[in-house]
């Protein structure tokens, strides 16, 4: 697949952004607050009920926007998440550190409570990193492949194997023999987007190339086939900071007034 990662410029900011969620004995309302280190948050209180984050989020847009303008781009942290969000599968996941006196680091997938447990006497950045981007490769696999296969069935287009890798460069490939190979990274992709990469390695069994026959098929298959290629400029600022990054940013401890808190 040849639509690239592509950085964005230092200081813009995407939409929707990236953010946590954070419960919140304390809060009585919904709160966003915007910290160097975490980015945005947003603060839900303990019992509140489900919402709706993204119209939550454009309620606020403009006062999110002059907040995440103000933290230079390279301090947006890398901290473990706390919270990880798949927007491709419409999935949330929860992760809880639990410091013990003893034992390796090991991470425990709860399933029916959506939740990974990472145990460990040390909690270090990189192995938890590691351990993380590991789940989230197994985890594609049953999840992304299970929807190659469904769509594979739907068009018609049959593959010989599908395999997922994490590759900084490649959403997808499809080999000569009709391997295809998903990035595990489309979790983060919002639905539509990642379905398209999918689409276009499906097309790749019927044409090798990117011929007008291609273009023609998938866009057949993705009516909105140009608007998904021209989102995919965008497309690396899903990716959460803490699986891309190479080690946690050490930035200095914000002064109270630095820590920007809606109300
Ligand atoms: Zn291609």
């Amino acid at each position: 697949m040849e639509y690239p990662f592509i950085s964005l410029p230092e200081q813009e900011v995407t939409w929707p952004p990236p953010y946590q969620l954070r419960k919140s004995k304390r809060a009585k309302r919904l709160q966003l607050q915007v910290t160097p280190q975490k980015g945005l948050e947003i603060v839900v209180p303990y019992r509140f009920g489900k919402f709706n984050v993204i119209s939550f989020l454009e309620e606020h847009k403009p006062w999110i926007i002059s907040q995440l303008l103000k933290i230079p781009k390279k301090t947006l942290q890398a901290e473990l998440p706390t919270n990880i969000t798949l927007p491709a599968i419409n999935e949330q996941w929860q992760v809880r550190y639990l410091s013990e006196q003893e034992g390796g680091l090991r991470i425990k997938v709860n399933n029916p409570n959506k939740e990974l447990l990472i145990q460990g006497e040390e909690q270090l950045f990189l192995p938890v990193q590691q351990k993380l981007k590991k789940w989230i490769s197994t985890y594609a696999k049953q999840s992304l492949l299970s929807w190659l296969a469904y769509l594979s069935q739907e068009t018609g287009l049959l593959y010989q194997k599908g395999s997922i890798r994490t590759q900084r460069t490649r959403w997808g490939s499809c080999s000569a023999t009709g391997d295809i190979s998903l990035n595990s990274q489309l979790l983060f992709l919002p639905p539509n987007l990642a379905q398209h990469i999918i689409l276009h390695e499906l097309c790749h069994t019927r044409y090798l190339n990117h011929s007008k026959q291609f273009w023609a098929l998938l866009g057949k298959l993705d009516p909105y086939c140009q608007q998904h290629k021209q989102a995919f400029k965008k497309a690396e600022s899903y990716i959460p900071a803490w699986f891309t990054a190479k080690e946690r940013l050490r930035t200095e401890q914000p002064k109270q007034e630095e820590n920007a808190i809606m109300t």
